[in-house]
């Protein structure tokens, strides 16, 4: 089975992650818990370029273009021999973030996101769950946490409200694999509302 996490910066999807995957290994199961962009050896260098470049070191269509090479690896050297081997796959991200992120970065490049993925991807994960929340409220979690360098964490609240949007419209996009999951409260109250969605 194959699992993503998606939503914005400071949902709380990384820990909603970790906390899923420790509880299917106490379930008796076996685990790869993963993240985007990463999660291999070669993707982890272009996450490197991605998240390190200053300012507008990338034109949007080169971002994509290394947004679907990172994920081509990460699907080839980690996901699919996970997948063959009857591991379950839980990543913090997959593609959803690229639809979103870079839509509502700057244009729309949805199409060539789209061409991409079929060309280069062509996976969906079995369920994703989106933790949803206020972007005031991931925003204060991110400063509360001291901040980030992060140039994509740094474009501030408007932004952030247009992928929280986005993030949502994905649930009527795929309503059978994506599933809004309500992103308030403690770490343990979302992971049970998790849970329950899986
Ligand atoms: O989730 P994480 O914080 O590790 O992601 C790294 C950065 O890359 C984030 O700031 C996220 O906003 C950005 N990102 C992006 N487009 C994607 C995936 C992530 O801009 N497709």
């Amino acid at each position: 089975m194959f699992i993503s996490f998606e939503g914005i910066d400071g949902c709380g999807k990384s820990t909603q992650a970790r906390l899923l995957a420790e509880s299917l290994r106490t379930d008796g199961r076996d685990v790869l818990l993963t993240r985007e962009p990463g999660g291999s050896p070669g993707a982890e260098e272009i996450r490197r370029l991605l998240v390190e470049g200053a300012g507008e070191r990338w034109s949007p269509e080169t971002e994509c273009l290394l947004f679907t090479a990172a994920r081509r690896d990460h699907l080839e050297r980690a996901i699919r021999p996970a997948l063959a081997e009857g591991r379950v796959v839980v990543t913090d991200r997959f593609a959803d973030s690229t639809r979103v992120y870079q839509g509502a970065a700057r244009g729309d490049l949805r199409g060539l996101v789209d061409d991409l993925h079929r060309l280069m991807i062509a996976v969906e994960p079995d369920r994703t769950f989106v933790i949803d929340i206020d972007p005031a409220t991931a925003l204060a979690r991110g400063a509360a946490r001291g901040g980030s360098e992060d140039r994509f964490e740094s474009l501030g609240l408007g932004f952030q409200q247009r992928l929280a949007d986005g993030f949502r419209a994905l649930a009527g996009e795929y309503p059978g694999r994506v599933r809004l999951i309500d992103g308030s409260g403690t770490p343990d109250e979302v992971a049970l509302r998790v849970r329950a969605a899986l």
